[in-house]
């Protein structure tokens, strides 16, 4: 357990479920005073509720990510709530599926709105306040789809996650004068609610392909998000970590079977 999480004032855009919930989790167990940003704010509430019995301080916020103005607010919310603002996770992100032919020029722009403007506007309604925190961080939820691996279907979702690591590389240096350090995580499949819609035979196969033999835990990626968060990762600027069972790794069918 990091110390240095203890009352550290915490947003997690995309937490009322998936990984983001999982975030939240471990934030609130170092001691962290979470808010939960999502869309539907029922949801959001449902989800502080569950992490708050478990012993954490966490609440509810609605905003959608794609409006700067609900990123404020949002912003503004916890700077309120709990006195300033130390860790964003920009982690609400979408992934429908569809192929070049069949994608429509609506559909690519929605992807990319949440996903890649979406991380740039939550980012830039925050740090105005991040700016006045002794432990600034800014934590990216990426994918290894895009950056290392790709997916039919997801062509317009592998943009975007390669494309906020592009953002990341420039924004961790244009921040570092405040102290704010900007870093990513790269899940692999992790199971949550978002995952499960894509069906049995999907998680099943993807399973079978990754060396450590599971799909990943929402707490998988939010121990990884922690670690960026703490003060212990303060020389820690505009980097990554892959958090996949291995699953970029094996060269073949082959060389997964030969183990
Ligand atoms: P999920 O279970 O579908 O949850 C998505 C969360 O984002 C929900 O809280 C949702 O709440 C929120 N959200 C969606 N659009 C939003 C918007 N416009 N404004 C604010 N909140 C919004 O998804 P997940 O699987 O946890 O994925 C979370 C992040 O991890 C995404 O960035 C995704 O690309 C990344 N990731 C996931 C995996 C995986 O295997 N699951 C792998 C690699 C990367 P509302 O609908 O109420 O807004």
């Amino acid at each position: 357990m990091s110390a240095s999480l203890k009352g550290k004032s915490v947003i997690v855009t995309g937490g009322s479920k998936g990984i983001g919930k999982g975030m939240a989790r471990v934030f609130a167990g170092h001691g962290a005073r979470v808010l939960l940003v999502a869309r539907n704010l029922k949801d959001a509430e449902a989800a502080a509720q569950d992490l708050s019995a478990s012993g954490g301080t966490v609440g509810a916020f609605a905003a959608d990510v794609t409006t700067l103005s609900d990123m404020e607010a949002m912003a503004k919310a916890a700077v309120d709530r709990h006195g300033g603002l130390d860790v964003l996770c920009a982690n609400a992100g979408i992934f429908p599926q569809a192929k070049i032919e069949e994608m429509s020029p609506e559909s690519w722009d929605h992807v990319i709105n949440t996903n890649l403007k979406g991380t740039f506007l939550a980012i830039k309604a925050c740090v105005p306040h991040l700016k006045h925190s002794s432990q600034g961080r800014i934590v990216i939820t990426s994918s290894i789809t895009g950056p290392v691996s790709g997916y039919p279907g997801w062509t317009h979702y592998a943009a975007t996650k390669a494309g906020q690591l592009g953002f990341m590389r420039t924004a961790c240096i244009e921040l570092a004068k405040y102290g704010i350090t900007v870093n990513a995580v790269m899940p692999g499949n992790i199971m949550t609610e978002g995952l499960q819609g894509l069906g049995e035979e999907y998680l099943r196969t993807m399973a079978a392909s990754i060396p450590l033999k599971r799909l990943g835990s929402v707490e998988d990626i939010g121990h990884a998000a922690a670690f960026l968060a703490s003060n212990e990762a303060a020389y820690i600027t505009g980097q990554t970590i892959i958090v996949d069972g291995g699953q970029i790794l094996p060269e073949s069918l082959e060389a997964l079977a030969s183990a």
